[in-house]
């Protein structure tokens, strides 16, 4: 194993030399390999194929309701309570949303904009009076949190984000500061990119913003991962709802779900939860929008998923699904780069993502060599607001759709530009 702080300069050219033989070779046999999309893979979306003609013919729900037709603004008794335990809320709490939880945030967060989180004096743009309004985003996060926030015309300050959740001491202390920051963005299971489970500590103290923070305040709680394990006995998250209830904050948090990487993700059922006075603001503004979501989808789901038990189960075939393709890109990062000095990565219990930090100023650098050998990589920076990252250090590597035998390749080519940027950048100090 090459180790860079122990390679003589000498060492290091050798070594440089024969990388560039390999890295040439590569580049000439033609690869078309994608690392990017954190999307499921077909064999994943064909587990859920029953979805298909399970009503057979029964469009009603428990109560006799005609699903087909318009109305039930927030969704169906029987989602609500299915949904609620994904996200460990009670039933009461629940909103069901249409195919994807990225639109409940949006309407959200537009809505606490515009027509304000309570009554018209709660819009952020009210109270801001023309000054920015700000959300927190812990970094490395997910892009489409900020590019939401980007196009809505929210500031966003990012925090470091630790191995247990964001730095509660630095979000603490920017809220406590600043009363324009609204919001902060919140994966709390399996985090986009980094796999990180909040701990009890924090979810705690996230529960208790809302004492600290204005009223109008709110936690995005992103639970986009909150079942998607891929091992048994995968940390579990502690219960954000109870902890506001017992401090009193329910109305200072919302939290997101959906079935998208649970059955089909472009024809999931999303949903969110608050506490019911929040949801009956929310209610109003989306009466304006739709007559009422697709029912029948979310009928199917309940009967096709029916229980935590038999979720659970379907979740552990996603598992033994994304394993293999996880311990390629692990394998991999751990007999090529281990103990080399080139490079630190997460090992999630759970979620979509393996987040691999290179030496500081050379993740451009790698995510360009590798696609000058045809393996796409996510842009470096897309972890961060304004696709900025302040080291240039964090790349996502996204193993769930290519396949084994792809991802073997495509990491050949990663831990070959990583060694060979790493040592290109120690001979030119
Ligand atoms: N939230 C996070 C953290 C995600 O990683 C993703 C998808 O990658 C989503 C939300 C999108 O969820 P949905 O399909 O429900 O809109």
């Amino acid at each position: 194993m090459l180790r860079l702080d122990q390679a003589t300069p000498e060492q290091l050219r050798e070594w440089q030399t024969a990388l560039n033989e390999q890295y040439k070779s590569l580049q000439q046999a033609g690869l078309n390999l994608d690392l990017t999309r954190g999307k499921p893979s077909a064999e994943q979306l064909d587990l859920s194929n029953a979805l298909d003609g399970i009503l057979n013919g029964t469009y009603t729900d428990d109560s006799g309701t005609d699903l087909r037709n318009y109305g039930g603004l927030d969704g169906i008794p029987e989602a609500k309570q299915l949904f609620a335990q994904i996200i460990d809320v009670k039933p009461e709490e629940v909103m069901i949303g249409g195919n994807g939880s990225l639109t409940l945030m949006y309407f959200a967060v537009q809505t606490a904009l515009q027509h304000g989180v309570a009554d018209a004096d709660s819009a952020w743009i009210k109270e801001s009076a023309g000054a920015s309004i700000k959300f927190l985003a812990p970094v490395p996060g997910y892009d489409r949190h900020f590019a939401l926030c980007e196009h809505l015309g929210i500031e966003l300050i990012p925090v470091t984000m630790n191995a247990d959740g964001p730095d509660m001491d630095q979000v603490e202390q920017l809220v406590k500061a600043d009363s324009s920051i609204k919001g902060i963005w919140c994966v709390p299971r399996f985090s986009n990119p980094t796999g990180t489970v909040y701990s009890e500590q924090v979810v705690q103290r996230i529960a208790k913003l809302g004492t600290i923070a204005g009223a109008n305040f709110r936690v995005f709680w992103d639970n986009a991962y909150a079942v998607h394990t891929l091992q048994e006995n995968a940390t579990a998250l502690p219960n954000l709802m109870d902890y506001c209830r017992a401090a009193g904050t329910e109305d200072s948090v919302y939290l997101f779900g959906s079935t998208s990487k649970i059955t089909f993700a472009g024809a999931g059922v999303a949903f969110m939860a608050s506490s019911p006075a929040n949801l009956n603001v929310l209610k109003k503004h989306l009466s304006f929008n739709t007559i009422g979501p697709d029912k029948v989808n979310q009928l199917r789901h309940v009967k096709f998923l029916k229980d935590m038990g038999t979720l659970n189960q379907h979740m552990a075939k996603h598992a033994a699904i994304m394993q293999p393709r996880f311990n390629a890109v692990l394998t991999s990062l751990r007999t090529e780069l281990g103990d080399s000095g080139m490079g630190s990565w997460t090992e999630p219990e759970g979620g979509y993502f393996v987040s691999f930090d290179s030496r500081p100023g050379l993740a451009r650098e790698i995510v360009k060599m590798a696609a000058g050998a045809g393996v796409k990589l996510t842009p470096a920076g897309a972890t961060f607001p304004y696709g900025n990252d302040p080291q240039d250090s964090n790349i996502r590597l996204a193993p769930t759709y290519p396949t084994v035998a792809e991802i073997e390749k495509a990491m050949a080519v990663f831990v070959l530009c990583v060694k060979l940027a790493s040592i290109n950048q120690a001979l030119a100090a």
